[in-house]
């Protein structure tokens, strides 16, 4: 049986009982076993009811009754993302034992859908990183070399896709976080316009750019599983109601005739040899499909990432506060009634990058200081916006390299937040702007380690978007992984 087959290639072969949906979710669950010791993709995994559900779709196929257009697909969920009766921890000691009453929008999308949840995947504690070392419960590690970082925060989901623990995944991208490990796993992430998916049930750190996002191995199946989870939801008022848009409908369009900017401040000075070359690549086989390529300007990205920390580190401050041990958390035995010892010894669980955003988050809206950091990020935030919107009018679609560095080592930034902080250039300009943008896996370094191209679009153009992103991926041409 072949576990690195495609989502969509899955359903058609459940649906033809080629392969027993029992028999995939068990040989799913050993592959677990057999290398998320290595890996560590997975903070839970859920195999029992995993199981039990995969064989009750196995009668329902045979007895011929209705299943969701799922079929029992094993998929992993970043663990910020409530799941009734599995815990959510955030990859944090504040919510080691959280359990969340009900299940987020996406979720109980996607299990109408009868997908199955095999497990919640490893993050940044509470989704701030770039590479999944800052999670509690240790750091997953890159599946096509284990001494080098995933990328992050949604590292595990990123992971678990590539090393074929699952065949697709939930992340959250708040910066970067769905497309930063689709890049550096050699897999296909997509963040969506902010309003397309609902919020709800994720446990927020920046609620104003953040967006769940798909990844998958394909670009089809990022719109199979984009179908089920966007849309309007009653329960997230900044979801958009534009009606029912198919995805999957086609996919196959291409490229020719279309418009395409190269973001000039995405690959010119600090962007690896490799990565600037396999970009300049994949720009010429899009010309080649017919696409004409042009060079774009897009000053203000100069100050997004200042203006980015400003903002999610605001957002995550005040967020982050409700974390008073009180309501729901940890039990950390503290003795005594006194309000203030109380809380600060609590929070003082919290891991060092989690504090670092919470103390500068705090630092940037307090009275004096508001004016000359916050506003001012809010103001270079509407300057990027202004800039795309320019941008769009002459163009359909903008490129840059995903992220501007190849994969590095476990531990190599971890001491140097601002060298971190730096990798998101590239992806924090379609949060700031609320556009979407899609990571494809394009080609591998000459060490082993994937290179992902980014393709952007404007607003609510995801179909636009995930067309181009298809040819792309059928330009690319990926080794298997060994693992
Ligand atoms: N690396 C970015 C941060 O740490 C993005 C994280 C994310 O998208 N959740 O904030």
């Amino acid at each position: 049986m072949n576990l690195g087959i495609s989502a969509v290639e899955f359903v058609s072969q459940a649906k033809e009982g080629v392969i027993s949906v029992e028999e995939f979710v068990a040989k799913t669950l050993d592959r677990i076993k057999k290398v998320d010791e290595k890996i560590h993709a997975f903070i839970t995994v859920d195999a029992q009811n995993a199981l039990d559900k995969a064989r009750t779709i196995d009668k329902k196929i045979k007895s011929k009754e209705k299943i969701g257009s799922c079929f029992g697909m094993p998929l992993s969920i970043k663990d910020n993302i409530c799941t009734e009766g599995i815990k959510t921890t955030c990859a944090s000691k504040m919510l080691e034992n959280f359990v969340a009453p009900y299940d987020a929008t996406v979720i109980s999308r996607l299990k109408l859908e009868d997908a199955i949840i095999i497990g919640k995947a490893n993050l940044d504690e509470f989704a701030m990183g770039s590479t999944t070392e800052f999670s509690y419960f240790g750091p997953t590690r890159n599946p096509w070399n284990l001494e080098y970082v995933p990328g992050g925060s949604s590292g595990g989901s990123g992971a678990s896709v590539a090393a074929y623990e699952c065949l697709a995944s939930l992340g959250s991208d708040t910066g970067g976080s769905v497309r930063s490990p689709a890049s550096f796993c050699s897999v296909v992430g997509l963040k969506p316009t902010y309003g397309l998916i609902s919020r709800y049930g994720l446990v927020s750190y920046a609620n104003s750019i953040e967006q769940v996002g798909p990844i998958a191995k394909t670009v089809e199946d990022v719109a199979f599983l984009l179908n089920i989870i966007s849309g309007h939801d009653p329960h997230d008022n900044t979801t958009a109601n534009n009606g029912y848009v198919d995805y999957v409908q086609d996919l196959k369009h291409g490229i020719s005739g279309k418009k395409i900017g190269i973001i000039s401040q995405m690959i010119g000075e600090g962007v690896d040899k490799e990565v600037a070359s396999a970009t300049n690549t994949a720009i010429s086989k899009l010309q080649n499909l017919g696409a004409e390529c042009i060079p774009i300007s897009l000053d203000a990205i100069e100050h997004s990432v200042a203006a980015y920390y400003t903002i999610a580190s605001a957002e995550a401050s005040s967020n982050l506060a409700r974390y008073d041990n009180l309501r729901y958390g940890f039990d950390f035995g503290i003795e005594g009634y006194e309000f203030k010892a109380f809380v600060s010894k609590a929070r003082s669980n919290f891991g060092p990058e989690v504090t670092r955003r919470m103390l500068l988050g705090a630092f940037v809206l307090s009275a004096g200081y508001y004016g000359k950091y916050y506003l001012k990020a809010q103001k270079v935030r509407a300057m990027i916006k202004a800039q795309l919107d320019e941008a769009f009018k002459k163009v359909d679609y903008l490129i840059s390299p995903t992220m501007p560095i190849l994969p590095f080592k476990v531990g190599e930034k971890i001491d140097d937040p601002l060298k971190l902080y730096l990798t998101d250039i590239n992806t924090i300009t379609a949060n700031l702007s609320g556009i979407p943008a899609i990571s494809v896996p394009f080609s591998m370094s000459s060490s082993g380690l994937p290179i992902g191209i980014q393709l952007f679009a404007n607003s609510f153009k995801e179909k636009e978007l995930l067309q181009a992103a298809h040819v792309l991926q059928e330009t690319s041409n990926l080794p298997e992984i060994s693992l």
